[in-house]
């Protein structure tokens, strides 16, 4: 199983960081989480793309995690040569979100039908509202979800991946809480969104200032991986994003409570993850 973080970065626009989004290579295929902004530049160059995912999870629907979800869907039918609907795992409103984006969409899709004689079908997709529990499952491959704590934005799911005996936690957005607890228990890997709490209060802007209340810092994060006996620690959707060279102190902030590897996502950071 890999791990590829295809976008490191958040709301902000960043010329080096695409917005929040995680590939999870597996002998399933390619299992997709969020899809922020520029996803589908950064899948096509590590051979994925809209046609390729396996599936979708959604962690919640903060714009930053979904800015691309069009973009999905548009190139998927448009480049498919059959029907190919895609299967989307989402928190509660995740129908209704698809069903805007279609609607969004809709102007393009008559164009495309009106101008292709071989496109003969619309778009699909199959669309999973989850609370918990076992949300995907094929061979050796099995992804649950657990409700997260990213209030007042709700729900919010977090999931772990297992396969073969391997597992990969995605926590999405979420201050520590228990259900993320639970899918971290022993987990190999944990991808979770950090904030750089020291930083956002010496920028002290009210704007910046309200995202500490709902997001992770760098010390919770490294507390819940401690917590849970995770073996390595990815630190993406890095706020604000670090300037080169400085990496080194979000790892140092990290392992003031965690004893694990602790890695700062940079975009397509690839990590093997083997016994
Ligand atoms: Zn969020």
């Amino acid at each position: 199983m890999q791990v590829i973080i295809l976008g490191s970065g958040s709301p902000l626009p960043d010329p080096l960081r695409a917005g929040p989004s995680t590939l999870i290579r597996t002998a399933a295929g390619d299992l997709l989480f969020d899809c922020g902004r520029a996803v589908l530049m950064r899948a096509a160059a590590v051979a994925s793309g809209a046609g390729a995912f396996r599936a979708l999870f959604l962690t919640h629907m903060h714009s930053d995690h979904i800015t691309d979800l069009n973009d999905i869907i548009t190139m998927r039918w448009a480049m498919s040569l059959v029907p190919n609907p895609l299967s989307v795992i989402g928190p509660i409103g995740t129908a209704a979100l698809m069903k805007a984006t279609e609607a969004m969409l809709e102007p393009d899709i008559g164009y495309r039908l009106a101008h292709h004689d071989d496109l003969q079908w619309r778009p699909t997709t199959n669309v999973t509202e989850a609370s918990g529990g076992i949300v995907f499952e094929d061979g050796i491959v099995r992804v649950s979800a657990a409700l997260t704590d990213h209030s007042p934005v709700r729900p919010t799911l977090g999931f772990r991946v297992d396969e073969g005996g391997r597992s990969v936690v995605i926590a999405g957005d979420t201050v520590p809480c228990a259900g993320l607890d639970e899918l971290c228990a022993g987990a190999d890997v944990l991808v979770h969104t950090t904030v750089r709490r020291d930083l956002i209060e010496q920028f002290a802007l009210p704007r910046l200032m309200d995202i500490l209340d709902y997001h992770s810092s760098v010390a919770d994060v490294a507390r819940t991986a401690a917590r849970s006996g995770v073996r390595s620690l990815v630190l993406t959707h890095l706020v604000p994003a670090p300037a080169l060279g400085t990496e080194k102190e979000w790892i140092d902030q990290a392992q003031a409570h965690f004893d694990g590897e602790v890695v700062v996502a940079s975009d397509l950071l690839t990590l093997e993850v083997t016994g």
